[in-house]
C-alpha cells in the first residue's frame, strides 16, 4: 500500500461532531425549514428531469437566475456543490506546491486545510485580541510575503465579526493577489464585496445556499467574479459536478426571496436578543453581524458544552481551536430554541 501524502497525514480533519440532540446549534444551519411552496414546486420539478443525460455541465439556467438576482452577467458566476467546493477550485485553479496563500486567524479552518491539502504554503496573520485587524500589520505582512491568494471571510467565521470594508483595499494595495471574500453570511451582514468584484479582477465573492436559503442539505454555492477568472474555475473542476437536482432547486429557491428575506430579519433580531441576554449574564461576546455568536463564560468551556449538553442543547466547542481557548459558538435558533440555550446557561453558570 503506498504511504498517504504527508500533506493528508498531517490533516487533523474536519470535525464537528453530531450528537443527537433536541436543540442542535452548532453549525450554523437556518433553524427554518425552506417554505413548503418550495418543496412542493421542486419534487414536481423533479418529475421532468432526464434521469438517463448528463446535467446541464455549465448549470445555465440556474446561472442567468442567479445573474438576475445579483445584476450580475452569467459569464460572471461559477456554481458548485457548496461554497467549500467553491473555495478548493480557486484553490485547485490558483494555488498548490510553490504558491502561498494567506489567512487571517482566527478564521474558518476549509481555507487553511484545502490550502494545504493541496501543498500550498499557508501563512496566517494573527488578528488582534479583540479579533479586528490591524490594517498596518495587515500591510506589512502581505508586501513581505507576496501571496498569491488571500481568504478574508466577510462576516468571519468562528468570530461572526465583519472587518471594516477598507481592509479590501488595504489588500488589493499590498499585494497582487487575488483576494477571495468569503461571504457565507453576508445576508446577515451590512456590506458586500460583490460590486466590486466586478470591477475587479483581483476581488471573487463566494456565497453559499446553506444558510439563508435554509438549504445546508442541498450543498450549493456559488461564486461572483470576472469572466476570465470563472473560465479557469471551469477549467479546474470535474465536468458534470454539478447535478440536475441542485440546479433546479436553486433555481426555484431563488422565487423566494421574501421569505427568506424575512427570515434573515427573525434571525437578526433574535441574534440581537441573545448578544443582550449573554452580556446582562456576563458573558463576554464577540459582536456579531452573521446568524451565530462566539461568546465566552468565566467557566471552563469544555464544561460549558457539556452542562448545555445536559439540557438538550448542542453549541460549537471551539476551545481547542487557536486563539480561542474559553470560547463556544451559538448559531442563532428560533425564539424556543434561544430561550432553552439561555435557561441552560443561566443553570450551568450557577452550578457549583
Ligand atoms: N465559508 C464559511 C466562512 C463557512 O462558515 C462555511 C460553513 N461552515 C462555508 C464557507 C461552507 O459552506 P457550504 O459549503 O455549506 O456552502
Amino acid at each position: 500500500m503506498p504511504e498517504l501524502r504527508p500533506e493528508i497525514a498531517a490533516m487533523p480533519g474536519y470535525h464537528s461532531p453530531q450528537v443527537d440532540v433536541p436543540i442542535r446549534l452548532n453549525t450554523n444551519e437556518s433553524p427554518f425549514p425552506p417554505p413548503e411552496a418550495f418543496v412542493s414546486e421542486f419534487t414536481e420539478a423533479l418529475q421532468d428531469v432526464s434521469w438517463n443525460r448528463y446535467p446541464d455541465r455549465t448549470a445555465s439556467r440556474l446561472r442567468d437566475r442567479l445573474a438576475a438576482y445579483h445584476g450580475v452577467q452569467p459569464e460572471q458566476l461559477f456554481v458548485a456543490n457548496g461554497s467549500n467546493e467553491v473555495l478548493q477550485t480557486i484553490l485547485l485553479a490558483y494555488a498548490g506546491p510553490g504558491r502561498r496563500v494567506v489567512v487571517f486567524e482566527p478564521g474558518y479552518q476549509m481555507h487553511v486545510q484545502i490550502a494545504r491539502i493541496l501543498g500550498s504554503e499557508v501563512i496566517v496573520i494573527e488578528r488582534n485580541e479583540d479579533f479586528t485587524l490591524d490594517g498596518a500589520h495587515v500591510r506589512e505582512v502581505l508586501r513581505e510575503v507576496q501571496p498569491h491568494l488571500v481568504f478574508l471571510s466577510s462576516p468571519n467565521n468562528p468570530t461572526g465579526q465583519c472587518d471594516d470594508e477598507s481592509m479590501i483595499d488595504i489588500i488589493g494595495e499590498a499585494t497582487d493577489a487575488m483576494l477571495v471574500v468569503d461571504e457565507a453570511y453576508a445576508e446577515f451582514s451590512s456590506w458586500s464585496a460583490i460590486e466590486r468584484a466586478l470591477h475587479s479582477d483581483r476581488i471573487v465573492v463566494s456565497r453559499t445556499f446553506s444558510k439563508t436559503w435554509s438549504l445546508a442539505a442541498l450543498r450549493l454555492g456559488y461564486l461572483v467574479g470576472s469572466s476570465d477568472v470563472i473560465d479557469h474555475l471551469w477549467t479546474a473542476v470535474l465536468p458534470y459536478h454539478l447535478d440536475s437536482m441542485k440546479q433546479i432547486a436553486g433555481e426555484l429557491a431563488l422565487k423566494f426571496t421574501d421569505d427568506m428575506n424575512e427570515r434573515v430579519s427573525l434571525i437578526v433580531s433574535e441574534r440581537e436578543r441573545v448578544q443582550t441576554a449573554l452580556i446582562e449574564l456576563d458573558v463576554d461576546v464577540s459582536p456579531s453581524s452573521a446568524n451565530f455568536v462566539l461568546f465566552k463564560t468565566r467557566r471552563d468551556a469544555d464544561f460549558m458544552w457539556s452542562a448545555l449538553l445536559d439540557h438538550g442543547v448542542l453549541v460549537r466547542n471551539c476551545s481547542s481551536w487557536p486563539r480561542l481557548e474559553g470560547w463556544l459558538r451559538l448559531t442563532i435558533g428560533t425564539e424556543d430554541e434561544n430561550n432553552a440555550f439561555l435557561a441552560g446557561l443561566q443553570s450551568a453558570l450557577e452550578k457549583e
